[in-house]
């Protein structure tokens, strides 16, 4: 068979800087051959991004591979897994040197932060799309789930809140905001930081975590759901950004939005009493602030409140984004 340009894209990816003693066998053969440490569990998760519903057909080849690699680290953190080997199912409509060379070059960027070997994947032609699926580990039986949060435990959230999509308001022109936060709202969406680190230290500490995707109010539904629960939770204390802050017309549309805002890849996660004194010093090292958000209810709900005042907020739902000229805006 003669070699077409696909085989060059495969090439390519064969180049990847990451080089781990744990793989046996990489890019090459028909598998990937790897080594999960003793007394671990093999942690996988998969993630797809299709151009025009997950980005945007504007974004950069390298912002695209830090969102498909950032979503997959995303959910490993929250599950205090440790990231090591991923494979990537490439979908392109042509082969495009300068697109695949972009994409590289972001894929490579945060794979090395995180010492992720690309151990293998597929390449096809099609409409443009990027599934990656990653592999990690975890000591077994310390993985943190959505269940197991129980009455009377606090509710955290690492970092701020609202900005992934107060960049995709801007990115979309639906909102003017002055260079200096642009430029920051931006980097939000499109770079967002795992919480690998901060994940792994939460082992042993806390009860329940999930990584906020579809916006925290949604993801923790999730955890309610799955804990069997309910919470309460006081949205003054949500974590909102100066950047923010500005860019909203009011703190409550500041705290609507954070509670809404998806693709934040910040953690939402739930500690026992017994073990709240040790969380800052666990979380020293991660580099990631956290704050405390509410507690814990035993009635199956999740209520808003605001200095103690009961709220009656109607909120709408993360739904990636419309493109402009779909729904008219
Ligand atoms: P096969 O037909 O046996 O699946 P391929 O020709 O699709 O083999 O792939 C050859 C090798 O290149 C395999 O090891 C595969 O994992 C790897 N590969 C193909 N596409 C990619 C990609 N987009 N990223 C990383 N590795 C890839
Ligand atoms: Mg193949």
């Amino acid at each position: 068979m003669t070699r077409n340009e696909f085989d060059l894209i495969r090439d390519y990816f064969a180049r990847q800087p990451v080089k781990r003693r744990d793989v046996a066998l990489g890019i090459g053969d028909d598998c990937a051959l790897v080594e999960v440490p003793e007394g671990c569990q093999l942690v996988v998760t998969t993630d797809t991004l299709v151009e025009g519903t997950h980005f945007l057909p504007t974004a950069s080849a390298s912002d695209v591979a830090h969102k498909a690699l950032a979503s997959n680290l995303s959910d490993l953190a929250a599950m205090g897994a440790m990231p090591a080997w991923c494979s990537l199912a490439l979908t392109l409509p042509e082969p495009d040197d300068a697109w695949v060379a972009g994409f590289c070059q972001g894929f490579a960027a945060l794979a090395e932060h995180f010492q992720v070997q690309l151990i293998g994947g597929d390449t096809t032609r099609g409409p443009k799309s990027i599934t990656i699926t990653l592999h990690g580990h975890v000591p077994k039986g310390q993985a943190l789930t959505r269940a197991g949060a129980k009455p009377g435990d606090w509710i955290f959230v690492t970092g701020t809140l609202g900005e992934s999509q107060a960049g995709l308001d801007y990115i979309l022109g639906k909102t003017v905001v002055d260079k200096a936060r642009a430029t920051t709202l931006i980097n939000r969406h499109y770079r967002a930081q795992p919480r690998v680190t901060a994940g792994q230290a939460l082992r042993g500490i806390a009860s329940a975590a999930i990584d906020i995707s579809d916006g925290l109010h949604a993801d923790l539904t999730h955890i309610l759901t799955a804990s069997g629960v309910g919470a309460k939770v006081d949205v003054a204390q949500l974590p909102l950004s100066e950047a923010l802050l500005a860019d909203q017309a009011s703190d409550e549309q500041a705290q609507k939005l954070a509670l809404t805002s998806g693709e934040e890849y910040e953690l939402c996660f739930t500690v026992p009493e017994l073990h709240r004194g040790t969380l800052d010093t666990a979380l020293k090292h991660s580099g990631v602030s956290v704050q405390c958000i509410g507690q814990i209810t035993g009635n199956h709900r999740l209520e808003l409140v605001a200095d103690n005042q009961p709220l009656d907020w109607v909120l709408s739902g993360w739904a990636h984004f419309k493109e402009p000229h779909r729904d008219g805006s």
